[in-house]
């Protein structure tokens, strides 16, 4: 049998997508793998297709556990021999996918990667005739990954214990250092390596400073997308419900989404919205995960994501049809302050809360940037590419303002009160406003106290961002905002290099309201 005649006969499918057809020859050839493909890329079919066309059974490392599920009910489906060995077993069950491995009964199985590695399985592999090995989730063998799984570390045996036996690794997310890590230590240097684009080219990216978020929302919505499916992101579940309701009472057709609603609501308002048109789902994270609805028309983010990969897989939910849609994010220093002392409080050991903070680094990094969004978020992934002409930054290009003496003025009153004070008191300082926290602290008596007057609050906190976004101030250890001075700070103290910032239009800010973040 050819790739080709599996393609068609066995998943019903005419052609192949992107590099697949590449990856699945090299495979079935023997070849080792490593393919980095955008979610919904078509991963699977890499690795099932060559453990099709190879003798023995396919193994499969998966480190979740729905999923695997779903791909073997899916598999099964198609007349193909599959079973996954993982927790949800219980012990007759799982001796007889065990049976039927070795005596050769299975094309493909799927196991968890803490079952692979324990010397009993290791044993049975070694009874049992496989083809390849295929190792999903790749990236979870990386500190740097956003989800470290040590037991992933030992698969790093595989190489050395069935060299004859092609292995495919895969993932969907890998900046650069994550990469190079996942390569040394699943032992893939000779593998024949596949990236495929991420880019999304009918995706339309903007972003814009929160002033009164619910209603810029309501306005983006009405004025691009009046009747279309869309979804809308939000950090709490209560923030979820309040924004649905508020949507509703404009009359834009939104339903809640979040793992506090019960079940059966849960599951009928994901209905209601994969098979209507013009629902707006109104959502925390947990939802979207295997929803494969083509005609979303717009992603909107309420909050800021953690991470540049979380907001590439949110965002990629919307245009699955290639048509063109937008993905809108607003962003204020409040979700920063929040994210980061969730960071904090998460109580995750210190060499992951140092990832969690690169991330949310990078991601500030990407909504403060004034060159193409497009850009920014590729070179994130380690792609390189032109201005595309398509986002925000592109289409209107941000006007800079030069900024250097406020940003000075604002970093040395970080200093003079001590390097722990929020922005809100911060701003006070240099505006001059002796409020009560300001006296006890004596801060109406410092050389920085009313030094601002020029400069507006929402003018003061876009200087405050771009200070963090730049990385010469950072949130403190005390969890609540607090600023402080980092060395990169310097230069500009000294005058050694400048500060400019987006000139800030006051395109949402309707009716002269004051901006809330
Ligand atoms: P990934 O694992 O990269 O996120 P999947 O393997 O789950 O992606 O594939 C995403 C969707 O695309 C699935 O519904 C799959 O059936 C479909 N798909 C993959 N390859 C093809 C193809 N060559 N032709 C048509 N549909 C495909
Ligand atoms: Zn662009």
């Amino acid at each position: 049998m050819s790739p080709h005649s599996v393609l068609e006969h066995v998943f019903g499918y005419r052609s192949f997508r992107g590099e697949q057809e590449t990856i699945v020859s090299h495979v079935a050839g023997g070849g080792d793998a490593l393919v980095l493909m955008p979610t919904g890329g078509g991963k699977s079919l890499c690795y099932q297709i060559p453990a099709l066309l190879r003798d023995g059974c396919g193994v499969v490392v998966s480190p979740l556990i729905a999923l695997m599920q779903d791909q073997v009910d899916a598999l099964k489906e198609l007349g193909v021999a599959a079973a996954y060995l993982n927790s949800s077993l219980n012990q007759d069950e799982a001796r007889d996918v065990e049976n039927a491995f070795i005596s050769g009964q299975l094309k493909m199985l799927y196991v968890a990667p803490e079952r692979l590695v324990t010397p009993r399985f290791m044993a049975l592999l070694k009874r049992a005739h496989i083809g390849l090995f295929a190792i999903d989730e790749a990236h979870c063998v990386s500190q740097w990954g956003h989800d470290f799984r040590p037991e992933y570390l030992a698969l790093s045996l595989l190489a050395d214990e069935f060299p004859g036996i092609p292995r495919i690794a895969l993932t969907a997310t890998a900046d650069h250092a994550t990469r190079t890590e996942m390569i040394e230590r699943l032992r893939l240097e000779g593998a024949q390596k596949f990236v495929s684009s991420f880019d999304r080219p009918n995706l339309r990216y903007a972003m814009v400073e929160k002033k009164n978020a619910r209603d810029q929302l309501l306005t983006f919505i009405r004025r691009e997308h009046e009747g279309d499916s869309g979804i809308v992101y939000c950090l709490s579940r209560k923030k979820v419900e309040d924004t649905a309701a508020w949507l509703r009472s404009k009359e834009i057709n939104a339903l809640p989404y979040h793992a506090g609603l019960d079940v059966s609501l849960r599951s009928r308002n994901q209905q209601i919205f994969i098979r209507n048109e013009g629902v707006v789902m109104v959502a925390t994270i947990a939802f979207g995960m295997g929803i494969d609805k083509p005609d979303v028309r717009f992603v909107a983010h309420l909050d800021l994501p953690k991470s540049i990969e979380n907001y590439y897989q949110e965002t990629g939910r919307a245009g699955r049809d290639g048509l063109p849609a937008n993905t809108w994010l607003a962003y204020g220093l409040q979700d920063l302050i929040l994210l980061n002392s969730m960071i904090d409080n998460s109580g995750s050991p210190d060499m992951q809360k140092l990832v969690e903070r690169r991330k949310l680094d990078a991601m500030l990094g990407l909504v403060e940037a004034t060159a193409c969004r497009r850009q920014t978020l590729l070179g994130y992934f380690g792609e390189e590419s032109q201005p595309c002409g398509n986002c925000d930054n592109c289409i209107n290009p941000p006007k800079l303002v030069e900024m250097t003496e406020a940003a000075r003025k604002a970093l040395s009153c970080i200093f003079r009160t001590g390097n722990r004070f929020g922005v809100g008191h911060l701003v006070d300082i240099l505006q001059g406003k002796a409020t009560p926290k300001v006296k006890e602290h004596f801060h109406d008596r410092i050389t920085t106290f009313g030094i601002g007057k020029d400069v507006d609050e929402s003018g003061w906190r876009a200087v405050f961002r771009q200070l963090l976004a730049r990385g010469a101030v950072r949130l403190n250890e005390s969890g609540h905002g607090g600023l402080e001075l980092t060395d990169a700070a310097r230069p500009l103290l000294k005058g050694e290099t400048s500060l400019f910032l987006r000139e800030r239009t006051e395109k949402f800010n309707y009716k002269g309201e004051k901006g809330s973040e």
